[in-house]
């Protein structure tokens, strides 16, 4: 399995990180893409890829801290791209549930970031939350970009709407949560083309473990629920997931 959206280097792993990260093979995670959320933290999170062969890295300011990235976030974020071991930019995007950064603050920092993107020509990973309109208007001006929509709480339509413009869906965790009946319909119907796992952790464990840390070796109720509901055997999912990771972070050597 690719867990794709991770945050390893985050405080809550400093007890156990290297643990966690010996037992991939143990666990099934060939790699993980490991997410910053603003350039300090991006700086942490890629050299945590730099030590680990099976860790990559995004590097971006998330919604939240859109209001403090610096001026010169282009020129950081090209620096950063000099690193083999970065695949992608963010996470970036919009967040207008808890608007942690004024909304047009969130608007022009995201839109900086699919420009740096095109440039760089890397994929973009999206956080979307009650903001999915504002967020396919942005994705519409910038044509051919690649990315995946990241933990996707959003319905069927929205779902297409996403895929047509070439985007993959990450699901994790919440797939797993009774009430969610909405994205476990998205996933019936969506089916395994363009889907890609993941943890989000330390966030958004799967049932059985919430309220607890998440972790790369919970990525398996995820994949265990997505094969219920495509109907495809745990193998399969697993193999395709791997196959849509590896396409869209193609810089990913294995
Ligand atoms: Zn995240």
């Amino acid at each position: 399995m690719v867990d794709t959206h991770t945050h390893l280097h985050f405080h809550q792993f400093d007890l156990d990180r290297e643990d966690i990260l010996r037992s991939f093979e143990k666990d099934g995670i060939s790699f993980v893409i490991n997410v910053g959320v603003n350039l300090e933290d991006s700086k942490r999170a890629l050299e945590l890829a730099e030590k680990f062969e099976n860790v990559f890295v995004a590097v971006g300011v998330h919604p939240h801290d859109s209001k403090d990235a610096p001026e010169d976030l282009e020129k950081k974020l090209r620096e950063f791209a000099f690193s083999e071991r970065v695949v992608a930019v963010g996470e970036t995007g919009l967040d207008f549930y808890r608007n942690l950064s004024p909304r047009e603050i969130q608007v022009e920092i995201f839109e900086r970031h699919l420009s740096i993107a095109q440039e760089l020509n890397l994929p973009v990973i999206v956080h979307v939350r009650e903001a999915y309109k504002e967020a396919h208007e942005i994705l519409k001006k910038f044509p051919g970009m690649r990315g995946v929509v990241h933990s996707f709480s959003a319905n069927y339509t929205w779902a297409r709407k996403f895929l047509d413009l070439g985007f993959h869906l990450g699901v994790g965790g919440p797939i797993t949560y009774p009430k969610n009946e909405e994205l476990r319909d998205v996933v019936r119907k969506v089916g395994l083309d363009f889907l890609l796992l993941e943890t989000d952790c330390p966030f958004l464990p799967p049932q059985p473990f919430r309220g607890k840390r998440n972790e790369p070796r919970y990525l398996k109720f995820v994949l265990e629920e997505v094969s219920k509901l495509t109907g495809f055997p745990p193998v399969v999912v697993d193999e395709v997931t791997t196959e849509n990771a590896k396409r869209l972070f193609g810089k990913v050597s294995r």
